[in-house]
């Protein structure tokens, strides 16, 4: 959603929701959307400054990282970032001391859209290491059969043999 600078009086509530695709058409991400991101942000400006806050949601198709089956994620996160015009950007140097502004970015002109920092916002928010279960028993590392849905026959001695090990060093 593109919003005009002078639109945002002070407040301005924006609701609506992103189509993921038009970001996923470039290849680089191979992250799928099961679901538009849908935003509920408060829009205030001070100056020509904008901060943008509130909640933005939506699902992905993920692959477990020990299973390797697809699982949908549900993403939850804050949007609570400060736009700031792109002339008053400081030099390079500056920029990189800044830490306590990481969450400052730059526009240019007087149309914001808000799609971009949405989509980045889902792009934090995915975890490096997805798993479709905390509990997720993966795949036998022998026959490859999926072990949630039940053990295999494979003799795992390396493991076992391992688990003894493990057990005779604790109970020194
Ligand atoms: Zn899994
Ligand atoms: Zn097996």
């Amino acid at each position: 959603m593109i919003i005009n600078l002078y639109d945002i009086t002070e407040h301005l509530s924006v609701k609506g929701s992103v189509d993921a695709s038009k970001y996923q058409a470039s290849g680089v991400s191979e992250i799928s959307f099961l679901s538009p991101i849908n935003y509920d942000l408060a829009l205030t400006r001070s100056g020509e400054n904008v901060w943008v806050r509130g909640p933005i949601e939506t699902r992905l198709a993920l692959t477990c990282d020990r299973c390797l089956e697809g699982f949908a994620y549900d993403v939850r996160a804050d949007l609570d970032i400060e736009l700031v015009p792109k002339e008053s950007q400081p030099d390079g140097s500056e920029i990189e001391l800044k830490s306590e502004e990481l969450d400052q970015y730059y526009f240019e002109g007087e149309d914001i859209d808000l799609d971009p920092y949405v989509y980045e916002e889902v792009m934090l928010n995915i975890p490096i290491k997805s798993l479709c279960a905390e509990s997720c028993k993966g795949i036998c590392p022998v026959c490859g059969k999926n072990l949630n849905l039940g053990e295999c026959r494979c003799e795992k001695t390396g493991a076992s043999v391992l688990g003894e090990k493990l057990k005779s060093f604790l109970k020194k």
